[in-house]
């Protein structure tokens, strides 16, 4: 007798940068499966929209080991770079930029082991260098990165995911166990949502505080000490930035706010002419390590499987695509199992 196989049906809870591209790489690998994004906020409203979506991974960035670490890294870059070198990197929003990190007390800040081996220039900045900005900098490194502009790229994955048949559910979930029954797998990419439906501890928000000002003749990405940032997007610039750990505070500081001009315009005074077309605050979700692992969850007689992709602080559109495609490997286990253990 021929064996029938029901398809498989897998929901994403999240559509921020982690969950679409979970929904995503979900498709091209079970492409027999169908898959549903369920999510209560969408584009504009998530916290993957205001990032300045960076591809430089912070130094304490960490998964389970680091060889884990290192492969989710390598595997991010290499999924943008292969978007950047396609014919759909303007729609999604991935463009290449260059710049300086600089620092005046600290040369650690100008060293990242992960980005030394990964981008194709990684670099100390030579004297002449550290002089192109006000500001006696005494460290610095040069280097070519990708920036991933959400306000581009979660639409692009958006359609690409519904045009692969993909559905998209608005619906807010208060517990995962609801999904028991109606998903044989369910992924939760909910990011600080994580908090309340996991009662994970180890989830810590770190407050975080940008400004996205007009400014087209800034072409390259520039650091500074204490959390300076300027990084040039598709459409805007971003300026930074703040981080204040295990901060619940979501709106606007106008304190906070005065430093962030302050400390930049140090670093490029033209910025002084630039137009001020938003203010944003988010809380980025913390946790070391990331936890992207399974979980079957006992649901009265029955399960839920469970694997979890969050937790990615200030770092979730840089190691995005890593992440998913290792929790996709997790989902692939926990349904071959399913498979095998009904023959
Ligand atoms: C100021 C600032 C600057 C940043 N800059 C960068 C940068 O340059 N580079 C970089 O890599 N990262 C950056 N980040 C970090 C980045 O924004 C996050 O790591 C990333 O957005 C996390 O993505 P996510 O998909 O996990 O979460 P989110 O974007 O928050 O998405 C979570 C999704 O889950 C859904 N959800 C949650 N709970 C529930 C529930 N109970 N029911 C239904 N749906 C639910 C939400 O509606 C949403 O759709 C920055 C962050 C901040 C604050």
């Amino acid at each position: 007798m021929p064996i029938v196989r029901k398809m498989s049906e897998i929901a994403v809870l999240g559509a921020g940068v982690v969950g679409l591209t979970t929904a995503v790489l979900l498709q091209s690998e079970i492409p027999d499966a169908k898959i549903t994004v369920v999510a209560d906020k969408f584009t504009i409203d998530t916290l993957s929209d205001g990032a300045a979506g960076i591809f430089r991974p912070g130094t304490s960035f960490s998964g389970p080991n680091p060889e884990i670490t290192r492969q989710w890294l390598f595997d991010s870059y290499q999924h943008y770079y292969k978007i950047y070198k396609s014919s759909e990197a303007a729609k999604a929003g991935v463009i290449e930029a260059s710049g300086y990190v600089y620092s005046k007390e600290f040369p650690e800040i100008t060293k990242n082991h992960f980005l030394e081996g990964l981008l194709p220039v990684y670099r100390p900045a030579t004297p002449s260098e550290l002089k192109l900005c006000p500001g006696d900098w005494k460290y610095g490194a040069f280097f070519t990165t990708l920036v991933i502009e959400s306000r581009y790229h979660l639409p692009w994955l958006t359609n690409k995911f519904e045009k692969a048949g993909g559905k998209v559910v608005i619906r807010n979930v208060e517990r995962l166990d609801e999904l028991a029954g109606q998903f044989d797998a369910a992924v939760n990419c909910t990011g600080f949502g994580a908090k309340k439906l996991c009662m994970d501890n180890k989830l810590v928000p770190i407050r975080g505080q940008v400004y996205k000002v007009k400014a087209p003749w800034v072409k390259m990405f520039f650091y500074g000490d204490y959390d300076t940032y300027i990084i040039p997007g598709v459409d805007y610039v971003t300026l930074g930035g703040s981080r204040h750990f295990d901060s619940y505070r979501k709106d606007w500081d106008d304190h906070d706010g005065a430093g962030i001009l302050e400390r930049c315009y140090e670093i490029l005074p033209n910025l002084k002419q630039a137009e001020i077309v938003r203010k944003w605050s988010g809380l980025r979700p913390h946790r070391d390590p990331v936890r992207v692992e399974k979980e079957v969850l006992q649901v009265g007689n029955s399960t839920l499987k469970v694997v979890h992709n969050y937790g990615h602080g200030g770092y979730g559109v840089t190691t995005a695509p890593g992440t998913s495609k290792y929790a996709v490997a997790l989902v692939k286990e926990f349904l071959e199992n399913k498979i095998s253990s009904k023959l």
